[in-house]
């Protein structure tokens, strides 16, 4: 599993920046990814943090969820202001992942099905389609737009949330794919 502590090092890292870069949140989407999940902060994002919570940091509580040290914020996230991030610029490692995000499968990252997720995941169906020449099962596309659909403010967040999983070895040449259109 991966250690979120060394996230912002590891090679993805930059890609995943760059790939983002083609895409930008509607003005529309209230800000669902800092109020329906855990906000995952390792060591170094909690310092971050606390120069810009000027020194209270009550809201990052321990998490047993990695064996390494690791916190989290409870969503909805404190540093939301008027839907807007508040430490835009010192936000954690995570945040700046959103959509993608790690899971337990070390050769692959995870997609949330919020509005930009879909997006994504549209240009990955063509990039699978064109470059891998291997299409995503309708199945697997039927499932993330209707998740995509019911991703909302009010998504329980007890049930699963349908994600796909993108493999790590796919970024670098999705993103040529991206540079390419
Ligand atoms: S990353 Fe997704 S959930 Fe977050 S503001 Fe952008 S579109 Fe909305
Ligand atoms: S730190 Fe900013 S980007 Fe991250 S969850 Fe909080 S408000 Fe959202």
């Amino acid at each position: 599993m991966y250690e979120v502590l060394r996230l912002r090092d590891l090679p993805f890292f930059q890609t995943v920046q760059e790939i983002l870069s083609f895409y930008t949140c509607p003005p529309t989407c209230p800000a669902i990814c800092c109020k329906v999940t855990d906000i995952d902060v390792d060591e170094k994002d909690r310092k971050i943090l606390k120069k810009a919570a000027k020194g209270n940091t009550t809201m990052i509580k321990p998490s047993t969820e990695y064996e390494s040290r690791h916190y989290k914020i409870n969503p909805p996230c404190p540093f939301l202001e008027h839907d807007k991030c508040s430490v835009y610029h010192r936000r954690p490692t995570i945040c700046r992942l959103f959509p993608f995000n790690i899971c337990h499968n070390p050769e692959a990252l995870i997609l949330y099905p919020c509005d930009v997720g879909a997006s994504l995941f549209d240009d990955f169906i063509d990039y699978s389609n064109c470059v891998l020449r291997q299409p995503i099962s309708e199945k697997m596309i039927s499932d993330f737009r209707q998740s995509h659909s019911s991703f909302t403010l009010e998504t329980d967040r007890d049930l699963p949330i349908a994600m796909i999983g993108i493999e790590i070895s796919d970024l670098v040449p999705f993103k040529k794919y991206l540079e390419s259109k």
